[in-house]
């Protein structure tokens, strides 16, 4: 049987460094399942799709051929083919991707991807519903959040140092914003899994958060 860590948190809240790090660490394969759900979207807004209209969305994901890939230790996602992560971590496609992934036909699609994942190897898995349904059997199992205002902030920072011009107080209101739509969704909001470790990052250093989920991974082996 294979060994997973769940990882689950707002947007903001540092899963990917966090697992990217832990993952090296443990010698885990990383699993980005956010960045499956942006591919999708980025689907959808070439495809000229209103975020409106889900009958639309449903219909047109059956067009999606969603995988991924890893080349030199990162995830790579493919759409139809396209290695498509140049696009994905704008926030245009953020927020499409929240709203997209309302969608029962969407997350079925991508959760049947997960599981398969997950079932042939080692990995650290992060999202909004791994522990709660796409892993429900995870090993170990971590609810990573902050507080939105230092999630804004670390947002901020990571774009402007790509040189992308953005506004904090925007990016505060788009992150609030996406919470409470990942938390208020019927189809697998996210919320914490009843057996998951809470950690709250807001007053942590990105080394003490790796050593304290590495910790909580360990006991759980
Ligand atoms: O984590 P990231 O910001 O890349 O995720 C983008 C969006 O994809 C989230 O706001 C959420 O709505 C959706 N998502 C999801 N389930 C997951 C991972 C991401 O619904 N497991």
């Amino acid at each position: 049987m294979s060994y997973n860590v769940a990882i689950d948190g707002p947007a903001g809240a540092g899963k990917s460094t966090i697992a990217k790090a832990v993952a090296k660490k443990m010698n885990l394969i990383y699993v980005d399942t956010g960045a499956m759900y942006r591919a999708m979207a980025f689907f959808m807004i070439r495809e000229k799709i209103s975020p409106n209209d889900a009958e639309a969305i449903s219909k047109k994901c059956r067009e999606a051929d969603i995988s991924i890939g890893h080349e030199n230790g990162e995830q790579v996602v493919y759409l139809n083919g396209e290695n498509v992560n140049p696009y994905l971590r704008t926030e245009e496609v953020g927020n499409m991707a929240s709203v997209i992934s309302q969608q029962p036909a969407v997350r079925e699609k991508l959760v049947e991807l997960q599981q398969a994942l997950a079932a042939k190897s080692d990995c650290i898995m992060d999202g909004r519903d791994i522990g709660t349904c796409v892993l429900p059997g995870a090993q170990a199992k971590i609810y990573l959040t902050a507080g939105s205002a230092v999630r804004a902030k670390r947002r901020y920072d990571e774009l402007t140092a790509k040189g992308q011009t953005c506004d904090l107080k925007k990016i505060q209101s788009d992150i609030e914003e996406r919470d409470y739509r990942d938390m208020h969704r019927e189809h697998s909001p996210l919320r914490q899994a009843e057996d998951a470790v809470l950690v709250d990052s807001s007053d942590m250093t990105i080394d003490e958060v790796i050593n304290k989920i590495i910790s909580i991974c360990e006991e759980a082996k």
